[in-house]
């Protein structure tokens, strides 16, 4: 062995032991509990990426996209939990997106459906909640495939929110389109990029009650995508998706079923006639009439809150608490009939009356004439 390629092999050997060195202390800095959180949490203060959805209150904001949640007061980040997993997409009982408020809280918790502990579960939304990833009476931890639409934390960050989480606090539950762009031959409904998931397809909400019980049975499904801006976002309008001809427009408050001035435009995607529908607009544009035919792209109004029982969407329950804030948001829909009402005919049951279903389904809406829109006008980046 020459000089040379003794420097050259030392040198190796001096750069490998010192990369080990370095990486060997990193692993044992992020065994540390809570310091991770921290970490990020240093990291992304000066992000202005997360951008808080309210400025008042305290907030918990479920990022399913990107797998944090999100804790501001009064506007302010105070810290990020990381979500260990969650329900896979699709599911019929996938995690809910939505606004919901803080509810039971129980430290030991045993699932009301299998054998196996939940602790620290603190209740989003019926019975979904945030707790600990679970484990069967043996100690054995339940793999991740184990699927009840709730959020699992590692144990010290479930203590950690089930201590920080206050009954009544503000939850958001959302996806965003960080990971996703349109596709090329659509346009964007809305400014998409300045906007969020503020409720998906498929998206459970309960409504049947056990008789005589506070505990609800059954749900229905959410058959469009709900986008709602984010504070930053400036342009409000609503844009064709693709090109096509105006179907139907219905005013707020004329057998609008809840669904507010609403405009179906028709068109012909590869032989086949589909129909966006856009709901809830504060305004549709004067000028557009039955039979008009739109451009991808053209401006048809503006987002908005019409609809809903007392004539708008508010943050809650009821359209009609008024101290409640205005829920703005597209309601877009994707289907193979230019009705307001599902395609395929179906019962929805709501506050215990019987209605044809409008917005939601029974079952899965696609088995309704209904499209996903996540996945026909938006595909992976
Ligand atoms: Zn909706």
């Amino acid at each position: 062995m020459n000089k040379i390629n003794l420097y050259f092999y030392s040198i190796t050997l001096i750069f490998f032991l010192s990369t080990l060195i370095l990486l060997l202390s990193f692993s044992k800095f992020y065994e540390f509990k809570g310091n991770l959180n921290n970490y990020l949490l240093s990291l992304l203060s000066n992000n202005s990426n997360i951008i808080p959805k309210f400025k008042e209150g305290r907030v918990w904001e479920i990022d399913l996209t990107n797998n944090q949640i999100y804790f501001f007061e009064n506007g302010k980040l105070k810290t990020i939990i990381p979500i260990a997993y969650q329900a896979p997409y699709g599911r019929w009982y996938q995690t809910p997106t939505g606004y919901f408020r803080v509810g039971i809280k129980k430290e030991k918790h045993i699932s009301s459906l299998f054998p196996v502990y939940m602790n620290y579960a603190v209740q989003m939304y019926e019975d979904f909640f945030i707790h600990e990833i679970p484990y069967y009476f043996n100690g054995q931890r339940v793999s991740s495939d184990f699927s009840g639409g709730c959020i699992r934390l590692e144990k010290n960050y479930a203590q950690k929110f089930y201590n920080l989480a206050k009954k009544d606090d503000l939850i958001v539950s959302y996806l965003t389109f960080d990971n996703l762009k349109i596709k090329k031959q659509f346009h964007p409904p809305v400014d998409y990029k300045n906007f969020f998931i503020r409720q998906r397809f498929n998206n459970p909400l309960r409504t049947k009650y056990f008789r005589g019980e506070d505990r609800r049975i059954d749900y229905i499904q959410h058959a469009g995508l709900d986008l709602s801006p984010l504070p930053i976002a400036k342009d409000l309008n609503v844009y064709s998706i693709y090109d096509g001809i105006v179907v139907k427009i219905v005013e707020n408050g004329k057998e609008d079923h809840g669904l507010g001035n609403t405009i179906i435009i028709e068109h012909q995607i590869e032989n086949k006639k589909i129909y966006s529908l856009y709901a809830h607009l504060s305004e549709i544009d004067k000028n557009l009439k039955i039979n008009n035919f739109v451009k991808k792209g053209q401006i048809l109004g503006k987002i908005g809150s019409t609809g809903f029982g007392c004539d708008y969407w508010r943050i809650g329950d009821d359209g009609c608490q008024n101290n409640n804030p205005l829920d703005i948001h597209l309601h877009l829909e994707i289907k193979n009939k230019p009705i307001l009402e599902s395609p395929i005919p179906a019962e929805c049951e709501i506050k215990n009356i019987k209605t044809k279903c409008y917005g939601y389904t029974p079952h899965n809406p696609d088995k309704f004439g209904y499209f996903d829109p996540l996945g026909f006008i938006f595909e992976k980046k």
